[in-house]
């Protein structure tokens, strides 16, 4: 079946101008674009249509048709007009059809992309960190444009398959090379490879089919969470392109150290000044825990730097049951500055218990000898 003429199929004269051929484009790109119209072979008019159009609106192809009718540019006609590499010939040129031509149709540069990933970082408390949190924070991020649903068009009519590359997003053209010649595909310059063409662009984002807002996210905080975590939130990026899924937000978890307690795994750590009457005699004391103080014993003669354990008083493990344990570090403080009376009392405490003040001392001194004795 003979081609139609491209004149006719817009239904133009021969010498219409840009403005006429446009014109009558539109019109009929409306009437027959197969998202809204019934007509009964629809989107067979209306690549017709479009590709009457890409070739009348561009003054080269034009000048083209004009002189050397469908063969001087319709690609799959052969090379009419267009100069043809010596040598290889056009079998050839449709070996690198067959790979690259229709092959490079598969990525198509006007998919749904998946909008970006978004990062936030979040100071919380140690006690936060340890028992969980509800927090809401507010980013900038794109969102796709309620008006629109992110078309960018004003109304759905105004969405039409790009002319100039129906609705591919990429312009295929022939290159000659010294092996022959070679079809390439580049990104549309007129839809920029989203293969859509918006004819009146919605209002309130003015095309973009995004917009920009400060958006109120919460994050739910898990118990047990460490310094450093990344917290990921499906969904609450970057809004995606053309239909595709939004990004999703990194919380990164910054813990704030503490006045009083320190963290190792799950365990928290505090350590608990007594004077050295209470370690000697031993003594009930407060201790501080992340559920409050509670009592303690210490037992007679304990050392500096011991370390008690309070089962269960430690960080929730994270999403399991049970916790850490809290650890005691004793650190056993000497009194400065004492009273003349204070001063006494102890020296009297020395000569009752003399040698014996330091049970370990015999033993050390022991050792010392038996070292220089080697
Ligand atoms: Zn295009
Ligand atoms: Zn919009």
């Amino acid at each position: 079946m003979a081609k139609k003429d491209y004149y006719e199929i817009l239904g133009v004269d021969r010498d219409a101008s840009q403005k006429e051929i446009k014109k009558a484009y539109r019109k009929l790109s409306k009437k027959y674009h197969p998202d809204i119209s019934d007509h009964e072979n629809a989107e067979e008019k209306f690549k017709e249509v479009t590709e009457a159009y890409e070739i009348l609106s561009d003054e080269e192809q034009k000048a083209r048709y004009d002189r050397y009718g469908h063969a001087g540019v319709n690609q799959d006609a052969g090379f009419g007009g267009q100069g043809q590499a010596g040598g290889f010939g056009g079998g050839f040129e449709d070996i690198f059809d067959m790979f690259f031509g229709e092959g490079g149709r598969g990525r198509r540069r006007n998919g749904p992309r998946k909008g970006a990933d978004l990062q936030y970082r979040m100071n919380i408390d140690f006690e936060e960190a340890a028992f969980g949190a509800e927090k809401e924070i507010t980013l900038p991020r794109t969102e796709e444009c309620e008006v629109c649903d992110g078309t960018g068009a004003s109304s759905p009519e105004d969405v039409e398959s790009c002319a100039k590359c129906n609705g591919s997003g990429e312009i295929r053209y022939k290159q000659n090379t010294p092996f022959g010649q070679m079809v390439q595909t580049k990104t549309c310059d007129r839809c920029g490879g989203t293969g859509k063409f918006v004819k009146e662009p919605c209002s309130k984002c003015n095309g973009q089919g995004q917009v920009k807002k400060q958006r109120k996210v919460s994050v739910n905080i898990p118990a047990g969470v460490k310094d450093g975590s990344k917290l990921r939130i499906r969904g609450e990026g970057q809004a995606g392109e053309n239909g595709g899924p939004a990004g999703d937000l990194y919380v990164i978890i910054n813990v704030k150290s503490h006045e009083i307690f320190e963290r190792e795994g799950d365990d928290v750590i505090c350590e608990v000044p007594i004077n050295f009457v209470q370690a000697t005699l031993g003594d009930e004391i407060q201790v501080p825990t992340l559920d409050g103080k509670v009592k303690f014993n210490i037992p007679e003669g304990t050392q500096p730097g011991t370390f008690f354990r309070l089962k269960d008083k430690g960080i929730p493990h994270l999403n399991r049951r049970g916790r850490g344990d809290q650890r005691i570090k004793v650190k056993v403080v000497i009194p400065k500055n004492l009273s003349q009376e204070q001063q006494d009392m102890l020296k009297e405490f020395a000569d009752i218990s003399g040698e014996e003040i330091n049970p370990e001392h015999k033993g050390f001194w022991q050792k010392i000898k038996s070292f220089f004795e080697k």
